[in-house]
């Protein structure tokens, strides 16, 4: 393997203010649970974020509308004056269509940073030093792929701010140590099974009866189809993930991503707003005549408020709310979950990989729902730069350990699966 000259990893599960990577809907969910968490709770609070989309969460234009449709919310209301709990691109779009239409709004954010889970990658080089953010492409450890691009408000944005975005082509991507399966054709069957699966049932259910007697279906790739569509996809055990619902949409043909970070499109949306940094939230109190905030840094009183703080986070009773969430909120809650997809940055001396057209590659392994995918950077950062992410429940050894050690890891995952030849396809 070529040196390991720098490395950023990300740790999504132990962040306190992200408590996963994104929303999903369990085995005993449907996409109603993302409505009825997102309904307003009388005039003054609503919920927003990814996980209050129907049909786009888990991404950060989804985050954007229900943001925009809060804000929306709040102004029939004619509150004049709302507080926005988190600056992710829910908040932030909260906040900017509020005080587009004159309002004035104050956003509480727990972080030192906006962005909430699009973050900018310190690269750490091998001597431990950080190294500067802005002297070369920053690169994202959260977010980093505008999805459904022909239909996304932010991908209009970027192209707006002229920003340089790559496609990447997920369906052809190299397959460094598996053989090419028929994708296409195990999605309708696969898709079709879960359709027809009853509410309650999980998606390893279907998979175990499918495989139970697989006629014509080779069980290694419709196993793999699994690994990379859906566990790649969620991060989340698939006895816990509805099979009905479990199987969103997202990752596509023609999505891009954006050299220099989804910091270019947060820098600007947070421009002018008044964003209180490091102001955790810990009650919100909603009373006949306005809510107050309430957190170590004070406390804030406004007509209204909208909360946009991850799922894990309002799972975990992040924040206390009086009066309590309604019984809809609450089973909401309890039906969705987030799993765990990690990401790490990893730059070497040279580059060692075959260039592929798409820009993508998939490793499966070593053991079963065990997954990676790399997006290679080289072309656009100008050194041999890879961003891998991670699923499965190998992540609990993986994940362990210094920063380094989990950099040199996945980059041993990875340096593997190059010099490992695929079998060839049946
Ligand atoms: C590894 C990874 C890869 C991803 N890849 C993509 C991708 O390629 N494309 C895509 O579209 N989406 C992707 N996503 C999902 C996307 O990042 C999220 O759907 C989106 O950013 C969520 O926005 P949000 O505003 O709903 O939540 P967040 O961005 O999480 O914002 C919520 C904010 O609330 C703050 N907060 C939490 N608790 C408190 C509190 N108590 N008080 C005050 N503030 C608080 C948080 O710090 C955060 O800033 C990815 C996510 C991860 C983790």
């Amino acid at each position: 393997m070529s040196r390991l000259t720098g490395f950023a990893v990300s740790h999504w599960a132990d962040d306190p203010w992200a408590r996963g990577s994104w929303s999903l809907i369990g085995r005993d969910g449907s996409p109603q649970d993302r409505l009825g968490l997102g309904a307003p709770i009388g005039t003054r609070l609503r919920i927003a974020g990814e996980a209050t989309h129907p049909t786009r969460a888990g991404m950060t234009h989804g985050a954007y509308e229900q943001g925009t449709e809060a804000a929306v919310w709040a102004l029939r209301q004619r509150h004049s004056r709302v507080a926005v709990v988190g600056a992710g691109m829910a908040g932030l779009a909260a906040a900017r269509t509020l005080r587009s239409q004159g309002a004035d709004v104050i956003i509480w954010e727990a972080r030192d940073r906006p962005g909430g889970r699009t973050a900018p990658a310190e690269i750490t080089d091998a001597a431990g030093t950080a190294r500067d953010p802005d002297d070369r492409i920053t690169f994202d450890l959260g977010a980093n792929w505008l999805q459904q691009y022909d239909d996304n408000v932010l991908a209009r944005l970027a192209e707006q701010l002229a920003l340089r975005s790559v496609p990447t082509d997920f369906n052809e991507p190299l397959i460094l140590n598996a053989p090419t399966d028929p994708a296409e054709e195990i999605e309708i069957e696969l898709r079709a099974r879960l359709d027809a699966a009853p509410e309650g049932a999980s998606i390893a259910d279907v998979l175990h009866e499918w495989l139970r007697a697989p006629g014509p279906w080779d069980p290694q790739a419709v196993r793999r189809f699994v690994d990379a569509e859906i566990v790649m996809d969620s991060g989340a055990p698939l006895e816990w993930l509805s099979a009905r619902h479990g199987f969103e949409p997202g990752v596509g043909e023609g999505d891009r991503w954006i050299v220099g970070g989804y910091r270019l499109l947060v820098d600007h949306l947070a421009d002018g707003l008044d964003i209180r940094l490091r102001h955790p939230v810990t009650r919100i109190t909603v009373d006949a005549g306005g809510v107050t905030l309430a957190g170590d840094a004070g406390s804030l009183r406004a007509d209204a408020v909208i909360v946009t703080v991850p799922l894990g986070v309002l799972a975990a009773d992040g924040i206390a709310f009086e009066p309590p969430l309604p019984e809809t909120h609450r089973a909401a809650l309890s039906h969705l979950g987030t799993g765990r997809v990690e990401k790490v940055i990893l730059r070497f001396g040279e580059r060692f990989w075959p260039p592929h057209p798409a820009g993508y590659f998939r490793v499966h392994g070593p053991t079963g729902n065990s997954i990676s995918e790399w997006l290679d950077a080289t072309a656009a950062d100008g050194v041999p730069t890879l961003v891998g992410l991670f699923a499965g429940p190998w992540l609990d050894d993986l994940w362990t350990g210094t920063d380094e050690e989990i950099a040199t890891r996945a980059a041993a995952v990875f340096t593997q699966a190059v010099h490992t030849p695929p079998e060839p396809s049946r």
